[in-house]
């Protein structure tokens, strides 16, 4: 089971299993609606993608300050593409909630 910030920014959070779905607290899916109703799904992937870009920025800043050895920019690019599929996640598990509301 999985603790998340649905669309990393909404403040609801919920409890999510891979294999059995996900489970809302007292008043979570409500707020969740509230949350998707005010435009939040917008708003949070414009988010993730500044914060992409900015990462990606960031990246290619480091990149340029390493002292250029192999390693150090292999594990840079490791660290990026792990935190790249975990905003790929949210946005999936949150889209996947989406479609489960809106049926
Ligand atoms: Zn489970």
């Amino acid at each position: 089971m999985n603790r998340i910030n649905f669309a990393r920014c909404s403040g609801v959070i919920v409890d999510i299993c891979k294999g059995h779905g996900s489970w809302f607290d007292h008043e979570e899916l409500t707020r969740i609606v509230e949350f998707i109703r005010a435009g939040g799904l917008d708003a949070a992937r414009a988010k993730e993608k500044a914060a992409i870009e900015e990462e990606r920025r960031q990246l290619r800043h480091e990149q340029l300050s390493v002292d250029g050895s192999l390693s150090s920019l292999l594990d840079i690019r490791a660290a990026d593409d792990h935190h790249t599929t975990g905003v790929t996640t949210g946005i999936a598990s949150a889209r996947a909630l989406l479609k489960l509301l809106l049926d």
